[in-house]
């Protein structure tokens, strides 16, 4: 592992205002990570966390989820925080399916859900790795 945190973020679809409401409870800890995300899921986070700096990579539906897929292929992710919307037809379902398998592949913890992110910031933060 790095020795700055890295933390690759993704929320689809109306799951945004939670990674948004993520990002600002935890704005000072992403504040000493190096944090990747989707194109519009970066531009809210930026937006709502002043000072944070949040690296983009495409927008999900052009190629965004598959680029973080590679960070983590090439050993560039930490931790994947990946809102799916689970009330929303599957228009990113092959997106989802290949993001969470390299995920499992590399055995990088992964939060689907912001209960599951709150605790591994929480592991992260009291210095127990995930
Ligand atoms: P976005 O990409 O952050 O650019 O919206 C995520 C997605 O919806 O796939």
């Amino acid at each position: 592992m790095a020795s700055t945190l890295r933390l690759a973020m993704i929320a689809h679809d109306q799951k945004k205002d939670d990674m948004v409401a993520f990002a600002v409870d935890h704005a000072e800890f992403l504040g000493t990570c190096d944090v990747v995300a989707t194109g519009t899921t970066g531009g809210r986070i930026e937006a709502a966390c002043p000072g944070l700096s949040v690296a983009r990579v495409k927008s999900g539906p052009l190629g965004g989820d598959q680029q973080i897929a590679a960070l983590i292929a090439e050993g560039k992710v930490d931790i994947l925080i990946f809102f799916v919307d689970p009330l929303t037809a599957m228009p990113h379902d092959v997106d989802v399916k290949a993001l969470m398998r390299l995920a499992i592949v590399y055995d990088i913890p992964m939060a689907l859900n912001r209960a599951t992110a709150d605790i591994l910031i929480k592991m992260q933060k009291s210095g127990r790795t995930a």
